[in-house]
């Protein structure tokens, strides 16, 4: 996603652009892997580049999607406490998205949640107007579709395996076949990318500018390229998410997503709905060494255990596993906000390059931002 908006972004200010993608094909990492939710921007600080890109991506997603019909819904939120010492936590939040600039905020009380949503059990709410979902690999095809009609070259099973500086830019090389995946995976205590499979082709590349936007590997890249992340803060700390639905024949019926107050790595255990109106439970977050997809169906009862506190029907329902994302986390466990790293590096002595790392949520919402930023950095 991040790499596709970038690149629409650098062709249509006319330059020549190439996306090396490891994978088959685009958009199967993290971008496939999410809520498909285009957040307000309530949550992050004030003054912080996800709030400001947060605000304009997705400004920019609904007037994209609306032109281009890529599948979406602007259906809102609830951001519900249950608890009375909740309340507090969801006046903040109003504060916040106040301060923040987010429209369509509005706190109700818990006779309104009930008449909003019948199956929500709460205290009172924040009621967000401007969240929605989105169809999020639509999203990035039709991404692809205005970098490439803008001159953009999309390039799968190209696996960038080494970054050499030249006197004005890079030296790209790429591994050609190596479609397996295995690129999107950069666990933080294994994190070099570049594994060349045997006898795999190689081929280089001469560029200007190398814009990083490798999701799970964007700290290794990062390393590629000659950067210490670790003495810039540029580690990515893989925190999974997993999700479960309800079992075959439960139903329960939403209008809105549901959301309780945020917790420490995560925004908690939400009921999001995709755009066919299934409902489904998650994410939560947890700190991992693998990046392992599959989903611990032992999980299953805390689930509905903490969904079940605003969805009480829940309490007699099953749930089932049903898929996993894992956020590439510039904070690691217990540490506090991490900020997007968008940056030109040519203060860390590698001019030419853009690290986009740390690109967790709200990355599907803000893309078309961090384009437009990269385009801004990325030099001829
Ligand atoms: C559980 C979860 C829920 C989320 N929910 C939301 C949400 O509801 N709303 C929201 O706005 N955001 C959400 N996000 C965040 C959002 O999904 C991400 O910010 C966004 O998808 C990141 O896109 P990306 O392009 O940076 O990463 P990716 O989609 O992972 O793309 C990186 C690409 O780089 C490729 N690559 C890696 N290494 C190499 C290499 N060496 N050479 C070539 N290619 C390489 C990979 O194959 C991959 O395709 C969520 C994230 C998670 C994990």
């Amino acid at each position: 996603m991040i790499g596709l908006a970038a690149a629409a972004a650098c062709a249509k200010a006319g330059r020549s652009v190439v996306v090396l993608e490891a994978g088959p094909e685009i958009a199967r990492g993290i971008t496939s892997r999410n809520s498909e939710v285009v957040h307000a921007g309530i949550y992050y600080p004030e003054g912080s580049a996800k709030t400001a890109l947060c605000l304009a991506g997705r400004r920019a997603l609904y007037a994209w999607c609306d032109a281009k019909r890529v599948p979406h819904r602007k259906l809102g939120k609830l951001i519900v406490a249950t608890r009375p010492e909740e309340i507090p936590v969801v006046e903040g939040l109003q504060a916040r998205a106040v301060a923040n600039g987010v429209e369509g905020i509005e706190l109700i009380g818990g006779a309104e949640v009930r008449r909003l949503e019948p199956a929500v059990l709460a205290l009172a709410a924040l009621h967000s107007r401007e969240t929605g979902i989105v169809d999020a690999h639509a999203f990035c095809r039709s991404i692809q579709a205005e970098a490439e009609s803008a001159g953009a070259f999309v390039l799968c099973d190209r696996r960038v395996v080494g970054l050499v500086p030249r006197s004005h830019g890079w030296r790209v090389e790429v591994e050609v076949g190596a479609g397996d995946g295995a690129a999107q995976a950069s666990p933080a205590s294994a994190p070099r990318p570049a594994r060349p499979s045997p006898g795999g082709l190689r081929e280089a590349i001469d560029a200007g500018c190398v814009v990083d936007a490798a999701g799970l590997a964007a700290d290794a890249i990062a390393g590629l390229a000659g950067l210490d992340v670790d003495a810039l803060g540029w580690r990515q700390h893989p925190c999974k998410g997993d999700y479960f639905a309800l079992a075959p024949g439960a139903r329960i019926s939403l209008a809105r997503l549901v959301y309780p107050v945020p917790q420490q790595a995560g925004l908690g255990i939400h009921a999001t709905l995709d755009l066919a109106g299934r409902v489904r439970f998650g994410p939560d977050a947890e700190y991992v060494d693998a990046l392992d997809h599959r989903v611990d169906p032992a999980k299953a009862e805390a689930f509905r255990e903490a969904a079940s506190r605003y969805l009480p029907s829940l309490a007699g329902a099953a749930l089932v596993p049903d898929y996993a994302g894992i956020r590439p986390k510039l904070a690691g466990p217990g540490e506090g906000f991490r900020d997007f790293v968008i940056e030109e590096a040519s203060a860390h002595g590698a001019p030419g390059f853009v690290a986009c790392v740390g690109i967790e949520s709200p990355g599907l919402t803000a893309a078309l931002a961090i384009g437009d930023r990269v385009a801004a950095l990325a030099r001829p």
